[in-house]
């Protein structure tokens, strides 16, 4: 018998959300973001579920690779392009798309004996502050580009800082800097402004290609919002067992730092899963965790390999399923007790967690 725990990824909850993004949008082309592994969830499960997509985009020309080598044949796109002279030939053999955010690639664009000529992404800096040439300086960035014998099509694109928040005016602000700069600039060919956040809540910004994340993997992109009302279906289950359950008597402490104490003798259960495994060890007492389809809370700390519920007034016994999050329990809900978000709890699922895809 292995290890209980692991997480499930639906296939068909994949599928729906990009239609949900393309039903949102319906006159954008999607590039299906998959960085940090598909946002925990197997970076190649994902891509060949989501075979539809017209595009995919990763952080680093290693999972560019990997995605090729898996079979995928649409365009990829690496949102941080790429960091010396010697990426260059990789993104040839691989046919890659970079972003360019920065002078010196540019720079290394000019001076490349390549013969290939690359399709490229524009990044203008509408807001973010981190990555992309401020609008003053992409007249220059685009003419250069224009002229440089390895750069076959020019896209442009920017980022928002705060369209999760949907009363912010810094999304309606940066849609209309993006906007004029282009015009300025006379930028002719294809634009790609919108996260999920500018997908669901931002229609304006939707333009030729849309750049949907978190909303494919079923969370939602924004702060005070919940997924039904988004219409979108949770990807990952994960899933383990009660390994154990126990009587612990009245004045009894549980788990490190005996910072949790029985009210009264109770059954204490036990399940396989921990900090280790992604959980999030500042998850406070009362966060709950679902055991037989019944909401308990969590009580001590969380362990690396383990955490402990109380089981007070609910059937259990060792070897009932667990969900610590997915279409029973939402991610977002756990992320607001931890005090932080769906993305960085789907990140965190370990290397150690197998994922295993639900057809
Ligand atoms: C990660 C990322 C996205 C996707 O953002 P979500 O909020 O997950 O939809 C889109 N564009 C860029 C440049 C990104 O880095």
């Amino acid at each position: 018998m292995s290890r209980p725990l692991r997480a499930e990824i639906k296939l068909s909850a994949l599928q729906h959300n990009l239609q949900r993004a393309r039903q949102a949008a319906p006159n954008s082309k999607v590039i299906a973001v998959i960085k940090a592994n598909a946002y925990g969830h197997g970076m190649t499960i994902v891509a060949h579920a989501l075979n539809d997509a017209d595009a995919f985009a990763v952080a680093s020309i290693e999972e560019a690779i990997n995605l090729r080598e898996s079979g995928i044949h649409q365009p990829i796109i690496l949102l941080e392009g790429f960091f010396d002279e010697d990426d260059l030939l990789l993104l040839q053999a691989y046919s890659l798309e970079p972003v360019i955010h920065s002078p010196h690639q540019i720079e290394l664009l000019e001076k490349t004996s390549l013969t290939y000529a690359f399709d490229v992404w524009l990044k203008i800096d509408t807001g973010m502050h981190r990555l992309g040439f401020p609008p003053m300086e992409v007249k220059k960035a685009y003419a250069s580009l224009k002229d440089c014998d390895a750069v076959e099509t020019i896209h442009a694109m920017t980022h928002f800082s705060s369209a999760d928040d949907q009363e912010s005016l810094s999304t309606p602000y940066q849609i209309s800097l993006f906007n004029k700069t282009i015009e300025e600039v006379g930028i002719t060919s294809s634009l790609s402004l919108a996260n999920s956040a500018g997908i669901l809540g931002f229609p304006q910004s939707h333009a030729d290609w849309i750049r949907p994340g978190i909303m494919l993997y079923g969370a939602s992109p924004f702060v005070d919002d919940d997924i039904e009302s988004q219409l979108l279906e949770p990807v990952m289950n994960l899933v383990s067992e009660l390994i154990s359950v126990r009587e612990v008597l009245r004045g009894e402490s549980v788990g490190y730092g005996g910072e949790w104490t029985c009210p009264e003798t109770m059954l204490v259960g036990v399940v396989a899963c921990g900090y280790g495994d992604g959980y999030p060890r500042h998850a406070p007492e009362g966060t709950p965790v679902l055991v037989n389809g019944q909401r308990v809370p969590l009580i001590g700390r969380v362990s690396m390999d383990m955490i402990t519920v109380d089981l007070r007034g609910c059937k259990a016994s060792v070897g009932d399923r667990v969900q610590l999050w997915g279409d029973e329990l939402p991610a977002d809900e756990i992320a607001h007790h931890a005090e932080t978000i769906a993305y960085e709890l789907f990140c965190n699922v370990a290397p150690r967690v197998p994922r295993v895809e639900i057809k």
